[in-house]
């Protein structure tokens, strides 16, 4: 038996759930298919708050609040504050739950089934998908790719894994953490940064550095945490080579690379880049404006943050460089209005080499 429907979404994550509410409201029809209900992303759960507005979420999944973000390398710190736009943390399996029961209640079909192969015709796809212990086919204009950052289909479709790097973290019960740290420096995070945020049942230390177990031991000395809780390890996507569409499939969210270089956010842009994708198919447009349209939104915000990284996480020194300058208050109203999109940020490079000027002259 096959079963018909215009659309299948494979994953129900942030991307496939937001996606799959957007289709169902406009009566594109939809199944949704998700390995595993009681799976819970390995994830900080930090969100922005503006997110909660955009998309009309319901505000008592918020664990925690965050106002203050804290840059730390070695004995420096600086402070930055974001209560314009606070971070507000949610515990993953009840945020993912919530967002598929939403797209249910639009009308679409929820089946906990893991995708298994596919096959492209000229004009629809068949997939096969495994629920419970049966095998069914599943006929579709079009497949979606929200499998995350393991997607399954990009290997099959694109012949490659999504870009990405193999995070270590934990969660401290014992430490309750009230702002966002985020750690830099060889020792701790490599070229990338470490972090302790505030989480639903405690703290999550963790770092973006290569998998090797001295990077979160380093961390957890210099934090001072004793308790010995398990290190774990979980993919994060690289912003590099994301792909958008191929042969019928879409792909978004972790599958398509769309997390935001220098800060790792993945949720805020899984959701974004879904109801950008559902406006493409619901007005039937050609699949390649799916990448115009993101591009036009997001591509020049993500390269910008792409190029800081490179540039500030590159050695020790540059971070120290980076520590000076986000302590000039123009610097962070740059980089914060930068982060928050709000109005057309034309990062200026003149502008950091003038701050820079300005630090060593002053020393
Ligand atoms: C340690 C860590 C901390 C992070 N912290 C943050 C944070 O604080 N804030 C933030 O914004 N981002 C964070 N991220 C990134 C964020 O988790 C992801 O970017 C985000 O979850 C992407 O959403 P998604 O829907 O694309 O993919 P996912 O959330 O990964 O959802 C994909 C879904 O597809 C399902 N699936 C996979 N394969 C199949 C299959 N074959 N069949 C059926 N279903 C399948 C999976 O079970 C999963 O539910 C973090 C990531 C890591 C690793």
């Amino acid at each position: 038996m096959i079963i018909e429907t215009d659309i299948l979404i494979v994953g129900g994550g942030p991307a496939g759930a937001t996606l799959a509410k957007y289709l169902s409201n406009s009566n594109v029809k939809n199944i949704l298919i998700q390995r595993n209900l009681n799976f819970k992303k390995p994830c900080g759960g930090g969100i922005r708050l503006d997110a909660f507005t955009d998309f009309a979420l319901d505000t008592s999944l918020i664990k925690k609040y965050v106002d203050t973000i804290l840059l730390v390398y070695k004995a420096k710190t600086v402070h930055v504050d974001i209560s314009q736009t606070p971070i507000a943390v949610v515990e993953r399996k009840e945020f993912d739950g919530y967002l598929r029961a939403e797209a249910q209640k639009s009308g679409t079909t929820l089946y906990e089934a893991a995708f298994v192969s596919l096959e492209i015709f000229d004009g629809y796809v068949i997939s096969t998908i495994k629920k419970e212990d049966e095998y069914l086919q599943i006929k579709s204009n079009y497949l979606i790719a929200a499998d995350g950052v393991n997607s399954k289909i990009r290997k099959i479709i694109n012949g490659e894994s999504v870009p990405s790097n193999l995070t270590q973290y934990t969660n401290i019960t014992s430490e309750h953490y009230e702002v966002c740290e985020f750690h830099f420096g060889k020792k701790v995070a490599g070229e990338y940064y470490a972090w302790a945020f505030p989480h639903a049942d405690g703290t999550n230390i963790g770092t973006l550095a290569e998998y090797d177990r001295s990077y979160i031991n380093n961390l957890r000395d210099s934090l001072a945490i004793e308790e010995q809780s398990k290190v774990l390890s979980y993919k994060i996507p690289h912003f590099k080579n994301p792909l958008f569409y191929k042969q019928r499939v879409f792909f978004v969210g972790d599958s398509a690379s769309q997390v935001l270089p220098f800060t790792y956010e993945g949720i805020y842009y899984a959701m974004h880049s879904a109801k950008i994708l559902s406006e493409v198919l619901i007005a039937k447009q050609e699949p390649s404006e799916y990448e115009k349209l993101w591009n036009q939104k997001y591509y020049k915000k993500f390269t910008t943050l792409l190029k800081l990284q490179n540039i500030f996480l590159m050695n020790n020194f540059m971070i120290f460089i980076m520590m000076r300058l986000f302590q000039n208050r123009h610097v962070q109203k740059q980089i914060l209005n930068l982060w928050l999109g709000k109005k057309e940020v034309e990062i200026n490079f003149s502008f950091f080499i003038k701050a820079l000027k300005r630090f060593i002259f002053s020393q």
